[in-house]
């Protein structure tokens, strides 16, 4: 049995952060990735801020598109369009970012094991499977970094995030904008959440939603590429699931919890690579200090949850607020709020400002300007009324704060 600082479950864009992380602070690190071939396909539409890039480590290798802008679609028809000239988002190729990742990680030592699917943990041993055998690995400290269905948070006796069902399909199209990201929000179209179309590499579209958890989201998303997308051909579809709202603890004795697995998750827009490698970037070093410090390792722990809620809280807090309006709003609401927002000065203070990681540092950039006081106030309104509702607000889903 072959003994670590810490073993790392889980290659996605968490755990390979992690584990570099760990093994640069000076941690023996084990890395375990049930995917025998990081090629395959995967369940994200790949939409990250520039500066997801420098805060995972990697080249821009992995951009396949820099979309030059986003359009709102409400139910009843009313379009918002924002169009930026500068990198506000952009899009990456998966594969290529992980496998960027996973190299690295792999050139500061880490053991990365492919086709190793962790099966089981108790007093420090890992069991896992790989191609031939079953085999076991010692660890200090256990990183469950597994993705929103975590193994290791049910091992660890740790809630599982809650979730929602997301599906999505990369589709050769006639896409309808080329250039440009498209949100479709409505009951009708994701109940709870909203759809989405992402140009991805040339010629291809990637379409999805999500949808509450007790949802069948297939004939959402059936309509909505009947109705966008006429002459679509889907190349691959994969269902998912998204970890909204947080869990309240992502650490237990020896474990810590990362990524998607500790519901590191933007709860407006269910993005997680951002927050999952903030996090990851101090969980290697809690880790690896933990290992290193056993008498230490529950303060190195909890030091590890309070530095995540510190660094990704306020973001969290703001945008379960925010979910939580969205989700009161009815189709009406979406049509009188898109023509009050359809305002000229409004729609280039977005589009100059907009920063996809923030989206509460918007706030004071539109109080600040008196011309914008009145398609505020008119909006306030309708939030207002929607707030006084019983249940018509549940308030911040996010327990993790
Ligand atoms: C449809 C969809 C679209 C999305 N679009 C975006 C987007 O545009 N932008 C964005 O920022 N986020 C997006 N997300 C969220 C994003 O994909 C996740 O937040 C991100 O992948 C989380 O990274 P992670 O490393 O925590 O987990 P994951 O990427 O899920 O990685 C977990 C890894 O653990 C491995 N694993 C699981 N169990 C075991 C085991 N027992 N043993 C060994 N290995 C195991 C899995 O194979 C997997 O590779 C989207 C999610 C969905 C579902």
């Amino acid at each position: 049995m072959q003994r670590f600082d810490v073993v790392v479950v889980g290659g996605g864009p968490a755990g390979a952060v992690t584990a570099r992380i760990a093994a640069e602070a000076g941690a023996v690190v084990l890395l375990l990735e049930r995917r025998t071939r990081i090629e395959e396909p995967s369940a994200c539409a790949g939409l990250i801020s520039p500066r997801t890039l420098s805060v995972l480590g990697v080249s821009d290798a992995c951009v396949v598109r820099r979309p030059r802008g986003v359009s709102f679609h409400a139910p009843g028809g009313g379009v918002l369009s924002v169009r930026t000239t500068t990198d506000r988002a952009l899009v990456v190729d998966r594969s290529i970012l992980e496998s960027e990742l996973l190299a690295r990680a792999r050139d500061v030592g880490v053991d990365v094991r492919l086709g190793a699917t962790a099966t089981g943990w108790r007093d420090g041993v890992v069991r896992f499977e790989g191609a031939a055998s079953e085999e076991t690995a010692v660890g200090a400290v256990l990183v469950g970094a597994d993705g929103p269905e975590s193994q290791v948070a049910a091992w660890a006796g740790l809630p599982n995030a809650g979730s929602l069902r997301a599906l999505q399909v990369e589709a050769e199209s006639a896409d309808p904008e080329p250039d440009g990201v498209c949100v479709y929000v409505g009951h009708l179209i994701a109940p709870e959440f909203f759809a989405w179309s992402i140009p991805a590499q040339a010629g291809c579209t990637r379409i999805g939603l999500a949808v509450s958890d007790l949802i069948d989201p297939a004939p959402y998303l059936d309509s909505l590429l009947a109705q966008r997308f006429p002459n679509h051909r889907i190349v691959s579809r994969i269902e998912a699931r998204i970890p909204i709202p947080s869990p309240r603890r992502t650490t237990a004795d020896g474990v810590l919890l990362v990524g998607d697995a500790a519901g590191h998750v933007k709860p407006l827009s269910g993005g997680g690579i951002y927050f999952g490698g903030l996090c990851a970037r101090v969980a290697g070093r809690a880790a690896a200090r933990a290992a290193k410090e056993p008498h230490d390792q529950t303060e190195h722990l909890l030091y590890y949850e309070d530095a995540c809620r510190a660094l990704i809280g306020p973001e969290t807090r703001f945008g379960a607020t925010a979910r939580s309006i969205r989700d009161a709003l009815d189709d009406d609401d979406w049509s009188r709020i898109f023509a009050i927002l359809n305002h000229r000065d409004l729609l280039a203070l977005v589009a100059e400002r907009i920063d996809l990681d923030h989206l509460r540092h918007m706030v004071p950039h539109l109080l600040s300007r008196p011309r914008l006081w009145r398609p505020l106030f008119a909006l306030w309104d309708i939030v207002r009324v929607r707030t006084r509702e019983p249940g018509g607000i549940a308030g911040p889903h996010d327990e993790f704060l």
